[in-house]
C-alpha cells in the first residue's frame, strides 16, 4: 500500500514536471486526479458490494486528502517555469553559443565568462589556453 501512495505521487509529479507549462502537463495532473477519484469510488463501491466486510472506513478521508495533495502539488509543478530550451546563448545579444568555442561572442563581441551558469556547459578551455 505504501509503495502505491509514494510511487503514484512521484509518477504524477514527474509527468507534471516533464510537461510543465504545456497542456500535456495539466492533462497528466487531471488524469491523476481522475484516477484517484476512481480509486476512491472503487473503495466505496467495494464496501457496498461486500456489505462492509472489505471496507476500511478511515481510508476514505485519507484517500480524499491524498488525492488533494497529489492533485494540488501536481498543479503547482505544472505551473513552474521551464528552463531556457535554447541552451547557451549570449546574454547581451542572445546569439546561440552552442557550437562556439571562443571566449568572445562572435556576434557582438561581448566577453563570455567561462563559468556562467546561464550559458550551460561549454568547453572553451582550448580557446582560452591560446596566448
Ligand atoms: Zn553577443
Amino acid at each position: 500500500m505504501i509503495p502505491f501512495f509514494t510511487g503514484y505521487a512521484v509518477i504524477v509529479w514527474w509527468l507534471a514536471g516533464k510537461y510543465r507549462r504545456s497542456v500535456l502537463g495539466f492533462l497528466w495532473v487531471g488524469a491523476g486526479a481522475l484516477f484517484m477519484a476512481l480509486v476512491i469510488f472503487g473503495h466505496y463501491a467495494l464496501g457496498i458490494s461486500t456489505n462492509g466486510r472489505i471496507y476500511v472506513e478511515v481510508l476514505q478521508p485519507i484517500l480524499y486528502a491524498y488525492g488533494a495533495v497529489v492533485t494540488g502539488m501536481g498543479f503547482y509543478i505544472a505551473c513552474l517555469p521551464r528552463r531556457v530550451e535554447h541552451g547557451p546563448h549570449c546574454h547581451a545579444c542572445a546569439y546561440d553559443l552552442r557550437s562556439i568555442r571562443t571566449a568572445i561572442c562572435p556576434e557582438c563581441g561581448t566577453s563570455i565568462p567561462a563559468r556562467d551558469p546561464r550559458l550551460g556547459t561549454r568547453d572553451i578551455s582550448a580557446e582560452q589556453a591560446r596566448p
